[in-house]
């Protein structure tokens, strides 16, 4: 008789353990939703970015808890694909996606040779420790895997995407849930700068140090900065403000970053100068701000709003305590309870490290699970 396992939640955490133990466990996968893996289709815009080769211990909100692990990563998501018969692509900045750059051929990919039993519109309200088993809305198994994910991006649910009553009769304390990966929200108003786009190098500092800084195209919103660098940004910012909660925080951006301030300052001598260089609305804006000249070429700065935000997000700080985990992601005090993907308190900076995680986080409890045999 195999043994059973019931995998709480069919998203790629959990398709994927489902898929590397299939042949070794009986397996059951509940899912709220009426399909598997709805979130996985909207990734990457469509293109699912499943991961990227530069892992780096910056790329994730706690690189102590997952020091072991970041040298395996890439291998092992090389691996992983191979082992499914998903040949991939890289692009020039190393993020990984399907060579079909098509997360819905993705999706079938991986349900395709899928053998787990699958209760769909199944929300599991219920997981009871009874002796050495565990009882799944009334159902027995030897094992538990919850890969219940975020709320991140789905409007429908609420922060804490249901499961609070679910993890604190487990005992699984959590931290708070922060929306990451989204438009960083400023306390100036962009109204007049709305829609204009720019390559800037933007710095995010907290009062005395530089926290994280990057250079790509900033598309302005009216209340706020988006694009891929404040994307990036977004997570670094609500990370240093859950650790820092008291410091105050301020993003500079330098509208012109290939050139050093003194070739600047001998292009902008005057306001009128800035019309040879920015947009007629940048331009503007720029002439309205009361800061030194150079400054508003060079070091514009905003103020961010933190912990706001919550629409259009694509993941989730916050989750699962990590000191309640082993570093098999197994919940120390219940062996056989395992707890993978972001429904735990890791997550990453945009560009196909929360993809990355929740595929690497299975192959890991896949080999624990497998070892009990
Ligand atoms: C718009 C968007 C774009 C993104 N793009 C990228 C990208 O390109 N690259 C990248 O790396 N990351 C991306 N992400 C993040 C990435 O999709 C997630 O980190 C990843 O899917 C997490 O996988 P998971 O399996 O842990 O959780 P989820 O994908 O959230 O899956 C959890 C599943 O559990 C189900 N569930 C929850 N509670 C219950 C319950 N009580 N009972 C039964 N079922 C339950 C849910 O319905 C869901 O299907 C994006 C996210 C969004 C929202």
């Amino acid at each position: 008789m195999k043994k059973r396992l019931a995998v709480i939640g069919g998203g790629v955490s959990g398709v994927t353990l489902a898929r590397l133990v299939q042949g070794s466990f009986n397996v059951t996968i509940f899912e709220r939703e009426s399909s598997l893996l709805q979130k996985l289709l909207r990734t990457g815009n469509g293109r699912a970015n499943i991961y990227n080769r530069n892992i780096h211990s910056f790329a994730y909100n706690d690189e102590h808890f997952l020091s072991e692990h970041l040298p395996h990563i890439v291998k092992t998501l090389d691996d992983l694909f191979s082992a499914f018969n998903i040949v991939t692509y890289t692009d020039t900045e190393g993020r990984v996606y399907p060579y079909s750059r098509s997360a819905k051929a993705l999706r079938a990919l991986l349900i395709k040779d899928l053998k787990a039993e699958v209760k769909l519109e199944h929300n599991v309200e219920e997981i009871v420790k009874v002796r050495d088993k565990y009882k799944v809305d009334g159902e027995e198994f030897d094992a538990v895997a919850l890969t219940m994910g975020s709320s991140a991006g789905l409007f429908k649910y609420p922060l804490d995407n249901g499961n609070a009553a679910l993890l604190s009769a487990l005992d699984l304390e959590t931290t708070a849930l922060v929306p990451t990966i989204k438009t960083i929200k400023v306390k100036e108003n962009l109204k007049r700068i709305e829609h204009e786009r720019i390559t800037a190098r933007v710095t995010l500092m907290d009062d005395e140090n530089v926290i994280a800084s990057d250079v790509g195209e900033v598309l302005f919103k009216k209340d706020g900065l988006s694009g891929i660098v404040s994307f990036i940004l977004s997570s670094y910012l609500e990370w240093a403000v859950v650790r820092y909660p008291k410091r105050n925080y301020y993003l500079t951006l330098d509208l012109m970053p290939e050139f050093s301030a003194r070739y600047t300052a001998e292009i902008i001598k005057t306001t009128d100068d800035l019309d040879n260089v920015f947009s007629p609305n940048i331009s503007h804006y720029l002439k309205g701000r009361n800061e030194p000249l150079l400054d508003r070429v060079k070091a514009l700065t905003f103020t961010p709003i933190p912990k706001n935000n919550p629409e259009n997000t694509s993941a989730m700080h916050g989750g699962i305590k990590l000191s309640k985990l082993n570093t098999d992601f197994e919940v120390r005090e219940s062996p056989n309870l395992f707890a993978l993907g972001e429904v735990i308190n890791i997550d990453g900076i945009c560009g196909g490290y929360n993809l990355a995680f929740a595929f690497y986080s299975a192959k890991v409890v896949s080999d624990a699970l497998l070892r009990k045999l």
